[in-house]
C-alpha cells in the first residue's frame, strides 16, 4: 500500500468501480462470516469469553479485508464510501457471532427435545423451541435468544499475567446490552479506522490504477548539492552517483511517486534527515522536489534501486 501523496494535497476524485465495491462488500462479509464462525467456535471451546478480545480481532479482520478488496476490486477514491462499506461489514461481523450462537443453541435444544419426545416431528420440535423462548422471554427466534442471553450471560475477565480468571461476573439486562454496544462500536470503529484513508491515496485516472510511492534509495549528505544541481539539469546518473550510499547518522532520502503503468506526471523529492542524537528523534528538511517525465522516472527507478 502506498503512503499518502507526496504531491501537494489534492482532493480524491470520489470515483469508484460499482461492481468492484459490491465485490468488496460481499467479499468482506464472506471473510467476516467465516472468521465469526471460527471465533465463535474458539470462544465456546475455551468455555469462557474474554471481554473485548474477540471484537478487537474481528474489527481488525473486517477492516483489513474491506480495505484490501476496496483497493484492488473497488478502486475506491471515495473516502465516505470506503468507510461505509467497512461499517456495514463490521455490523454483519458483530451479528454473525450471535447468529452462530443461536444456531448452536437451536441444535442443542432440538436434540434435547427429540431425546425426550422421540415421536415428535421436526416441525413440532422447532415449534416447541420457539414456544419455550416465547414463554421465557416474550419473543421467539433470534430476538428471543438474545433476550435469553441478556438474562443469563456471564463474562469472565482473565489476566494474561497470571493466566487465571480474576473475576467472573454476570452481565445481564441493561449492562449486557451496553456490553454488546461496546463490542459493536469496537468492531465498527476499528474497521472504519483501517479504511479511513486508502481512498485518498494518489491514483492515475488514465490507467485506472493506484500510483506507487517508493523510497528507491537513501544517500549520503556529503555531495548533496551536486546531486541537486544534477537533478535540476535532469542528469539522473550523475545525481544518483552524487547521492552515493548512506552511512551512519544523517542521510538523504529520495522519494518518488509515479504511475507504474504510464509513468506520466511522476514527482520526486530529496529530503535531508538529521539525526538529533536523541533516541528515535529525527528532523527532516525538504531540499528539492520536482515533476519528472516518464523517461526520467524510469531512469531514477533503474539507477537508484
Ligand atoms: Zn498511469
Amino acid at each position: 500500500m502506498q503512503s499518502a501523496s507526496i504531491l501537494s494535497p489534492s482532493k480524491p476524485s470520489g470515483k469508484f468501480s460499482l461492481p468492484g465495491m459490491v465485490v468488496a462488500l460481499a467479499g468482506g462479509i464472506a471473510v467476516v462470516v467465516s472468521f465469526g464462525a471460527i471465533f465463535s467456535l474458539i470462544t465456546s471451546a475455551i468455555s469462557f469469553s474474554i471481554p473485548l478480545v474477540v471484537p478487537a480481532m474481528l474489527g481488525a479482520v473486517v477492516g483489513y479485508a474491506t480495505m484490501k478488496l476496496g483497493t484492488s476490486f473497488g478502486r475506491c477514491r471515495n473516502p465516505k464510501l470506503a468507510v461505509s462499506v467497512a461499517i456495514i461489514a463490521g455490523v454483519v461481523a458483530w451479528g454473525t457471532q450471535y447468529v452462530i450462537d443461536y444456531g448452536r443453541f437451536r441444535s442443542v435444544a432440538f436434540a434435547t427435545i427429540v431425546h425426550e419426545l422421540p415421536q415428535a416431528t421436526s416441525q413440532q420440535v422447532d415449534h416447541f423451541v420457539d414456544q419455550w423462548l416465547q414463554e421465557e422471554t416474550g419473543q421467539s427466534g433470534l430476538v428471543g435468544f438474545m433476550f435469553l442471553k441478556a438474562d443469563s450471560e456471564s463474562i469472565e475477565i482473565t489476566s494474561h499475567q497470571y493466566g487465571v480468571p480474576l473475576a467472573g461476573f454476570r452481565l445481564s439486562g441493561f449492562s449486557l446490552v451496553i456490553y454488546w454496544l461496546i463490542e459493536l462500536l469496537m468492531i465498527v470503529g476499528l474497521a472504519a479506522y483501517i479504511n479511513r484513508s486508502y481512498a485518498k491515496q494518489p491514483y492515475c485516472d488514465q490507467c485506472e490504477t493506484w500510483r506507487d510511492y517508493e523510497v528507491p534509495m537513501l544517500g549520503s549528505p556529503e555531495h548533496v548539492d551536486e546531486a541537486i544541481t544534477a537533478f535540476q539539469r535532469r542528469d539522473i546518473p550523475t545525481a544518483i552517483e552524487a547521492l552515493g550510499t548512506c552511512e551512519q547518522g544523517d542521510f538523504i532520502r529520495l522519494e518518488i511517486e509515479y504511475c507504474p503503468r504510464c509513468f506520466e506526471d511522476a514527482y520526486a523529492k530529496l529530503v535531508a534527515v538529521h539525526d538529533t542524537g536523541q533516541p528515535k528523534h529525527w528532523t527532516e528538511q525538504l531540499l528539492w522536489s520536482n515533476r519528472l517525465d516518464p523517461n526520467l522516472t524510469r531512469q531514477v527507478l533503474e539507477l537508484a534501486r
